[in-house]
């Protein structure tokens, strides 16, 4: 029997360097976490350590929304680590409001910062060194409700299509440099903020009227049940993996078939 080289067990990540924001809990720390399982060597940042952060990963506090955010994060990610072969864009998430017309124009911008520019702004910092050294892997974490852009979240949801066509366009230029870009589009996953979201998001609906409860549109998905922080990140793990060299430009959604695309 020939012995099993890579896959989920294996060190498939031993010698790359890996960069995940928000990886102090939920998604980005269950990625952090199989990460270092695969033998990466991973720096991670949120506002503040608060949290989970996984033990045998570098953290900065850093906040991803601002240019100034973006360039202290990469200087300390090339001080610490030397470069980096990995990025995982996750920290994101938004405010839910009564309807599109009410969501203030500051959180339209802080929407757009946190789950978009932020993105832009870390990508243009580190691709360069990518570039020269022809190698790299980028996931960007986007939303499944991109799908269903409803209007207490259309801030949210609007800076994650943007995120998508941007991930897109970035893996077509990188793509002669062997640096692979996707994107990962959770369904709903049970994490702190995830919770937190849907509380706010009953308030909002009831204060509606129910006009746009969607706690309520499906108890579960059809596979039974939400998310676990664990399947966005195999499915994470499984892109920056040497076993989708011939992926780039996907946009891989893991939402338990809540939104049947095609
Ligand atoms: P959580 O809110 O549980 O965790 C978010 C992480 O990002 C935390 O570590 C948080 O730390 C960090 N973070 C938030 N804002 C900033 C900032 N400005 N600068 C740096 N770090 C920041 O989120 P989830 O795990 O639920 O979600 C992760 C990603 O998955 C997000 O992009 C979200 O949009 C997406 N997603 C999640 C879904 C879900 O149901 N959970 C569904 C679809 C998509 P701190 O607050 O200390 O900064």
């Amino acid at each position: 029997m020939t012995a099993v080289e890579n896959g989920p067990g294996t060190q498939e990540l031993a010698g790359k360097r890996a960069l995940v924001t928000g990886g102090s809990r939920g998604i980005g720390a269950a990625v952090v976490r199989q990460l270092l399982d695969a033998g990466a060597e991973v720096l991670t940042t949120a506002r503040s350590a608060v949290g989970t952060v996984p033990e045998g990963a570098g953290f900065v506090a850093a906040d991803v929304r601002t240019r100034a955010g973006a360039e202290a994060l990469a200087a300390t990610a090339r001080e610490v680590l030397g470069g980096v072969d990995i990025v995982v864009h996750n920290a994101g998430g938004a405010q839910p409001h009564e309807g599109a017309l009410a969501i203030p124009d500051e959180e339209w911008q802080d929407a757009l910062d946190l789950n978009y520019l932020a993105s832009v702004r870390l990508d243009s910092l580190l691709v360069p060194g990518m570039r020269e050294r022809r190698s790299g892997r980028i996931v960007h974490i986007s939303s499944a409700a991109v799908l269903t852009p409803v209007g207490p979240f259309l801030h949210y949801v609007a800076a994650k299509a943007a995120l998508e066509t941007y991930s897109k366009g970035l893996a077509l230029e990188l793509a002669p440099f062997g640096i692979r870009v996707n994107t990962v589009s959770p369904g709903r996953t049970a994490t702190p903020g995830g919770e937190t979201t849907r509380e706010q998001w009953a308030e909002v609906s009831a204060r509606m009227g129910g006009g746009s409860d969607l706690t309520n549109a499906a108890d579960t998905t059809p596979l039974g049940r939400d998310g676990r922080p664990e399947d966005i990140a195999d499915a994470v793990l499984f892109l920056l993996s040497d076993r989708a060299s011939w992926l780039t430009a996907s946009n891989l959604i893991v939402d338990g078939g809540e939104f049947p695309r095609g």
